[in-house]
């Protein structure tokens, strides 16, 4: 008998509307030109990008954009092996390997096709990965790409890992993966503590840091970068579409690491080169980082304000010191209903539910950016003080309201 797709797909949907999960893309339209300004172009208060440092709409990337796009060309036009590989992406590398503090750098187009082209080279069956529970999605399915089975440890446990690793076959070779600034939760990974037990195990390890570059770290270069060299994190991945503002993304390491990569790599090796316009963009981002410390100083203090006064608010802050502030609410309906109260006023949050996160776990992910003016914050408290107001006025209401919403 044929499979029906049409009514396959329908009990999918409907199985995903009736759990609250649900998920709607938002058609965002400027009203103006975005580039120079710290809105969006609309108005709107954005607390669900990952633009931490303003640098998305800096004119001075837009302008490098153009003039790499006049000089290259708007596209690569092949893939790196073939004739793809062009100076400004090699500019690009070298510049990424000094910031993070190591011998080479490869760039991927992004930062998804970075882990699975990582993984996917080091691993295969024989491979033991260990991966906290909360590691990416791209992570787990970099595993899956290189037919490993992960091991997955609780959240930050070193003693969890350890039991783990103690079980391996000493003959298999060990992965543990980690992520450096948690995406959904902010918190950041014991990257010593994680260095050290890998080193007692005879494992690598590979920390994917696309949330700590450009925020962390003396010199914006993450939560590994020049303080952790090659010995003790020897696979490091950084994205550029977040605090450096333009998009793809890079593995740093050893020389034999990269040239590896180059090799086996499935998703670096069958696919067109990023187009040069956007690596030139990137460049233009790491001269902004180095020369204006002061977004960062200025992305510390919203933090710290933030967390002083959604404190005083009684909100359910996160463990959290960067950028990344979830505020755990448990109801994917009750998170639902907040975002689209706040979203009413202007503010634009990330509702983030399963599988995101844990059944039960359902958050707002809120952001903040050096790009984020006060008034901007004083916003997003007022906007959540009303919603905690709202809550204790009538919780059946909020509940509804959720079902209702998209
Ligand atoms: C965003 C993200 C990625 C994916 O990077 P893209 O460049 O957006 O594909 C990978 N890992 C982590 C931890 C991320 O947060």
């Amino acid at each position: 008998m044929s499979v029906d797709w049409s009514s396959r797909l329908a009990t999918q949907a409907q199985a995903r509307r009736a759990d609250g999960l649900w998920r709607q893309r938002r058609t965002w339209r400027p009203a103006g030109e975005v580039c120079g300004s710290a809105r969006r172009g609309d108005a709107r208060h954005d607390f669900a990008g990952n633009d931490y440092l303003g640098l998305a709409g800096d004119p001075r990337l837009a302008e490098a954009m153009a003039a790499g796009a006049r000089r290259y060309g708007a596209g690569a036009r092949a893939s790196h092996l073939v004739s793809g590989h062009l100076e400004v992406h090699e500019a690009l590398e070298r510049r990424l390997a000094a910031l993070t503090g190591r011998p080479r750098a490869l760039l991927f187009s992004t930062g998804y096709m970075a882990n699975l082209g990582t993984l996917q080279a080091l691993c295969d069956a024989d491979t033991r990965v260990f991966q906290d529970r909360l590691n990416h999605a791209s992570l787990l399915d970099g595993a899956a790409l290189a037919g490993s089975a992960s091991r997955r440890f609780h959240h930050r446990d070193l003693a969890d890992l350890e039991r783990l690793l103690a079980r391996a076959p000493t003959e298999a070779p060990r992965l543990v993966v980690s992520d450096g600034v948690f995406s959904m939760d902010g918190d950041v990974a014991d990257i010593a503590g994680l260095a050290a037990m890998a080193h007692r195990h005879n494992a690598w390890l590979m920390i994917d840091d696309a949330h700590g570059l450009g925020v962390l770290g003396e010199h914006g270069d993450g939560c590994v970068g020049r303080a952790h060299d090659v010995d003790e994190v020897p696979v490091l991945v950084g994205t550029l579409g977040k605090a450096l503002g333009t998009g793809g993304a890079f593995v740093a390491g050893s020389e034999a690491l990269i040239e590896h990569l180059i090799q086996f790599a499935r998703p670096y090796v069958y696919t067109t080169a990023q187009p040069p316009g956007v690596a030139a963009a990137t460049l233009a981002a790491l001269g902004i980082l180095a020369a204006e410390p002061e977004r960062r100083t200025r992305l510390a203090s919203l933090i710290a304000r933030f967390r002083a006064e959604a404190a005083r608010l009684g909100l359910p802050l996160a463990a959290s010191h960067t950028p990344i502030q979830p505020l755990v609410l448990g109801d994917s309906h009750r998170v639902m209903a907040w975002a689209e109260r706040l979203a009413a006023r202007g503010l634009s949050v990330g509702a983030i539910r399963e599988p995101t996160v844990p059944r039960g776990q359902a958050r707002l992910r809120l952001t903040l950016s050096a790009a984020h003016a006060d008034d901007d914050l004083d916003a997003l408290l007022e906007g959540l003080a009303a919603c905690q107001a709202e809550d204790t006025r009538s919780p059946e209401r909020v509940a509804r309201a959720g079902e209702a919403a998209p």
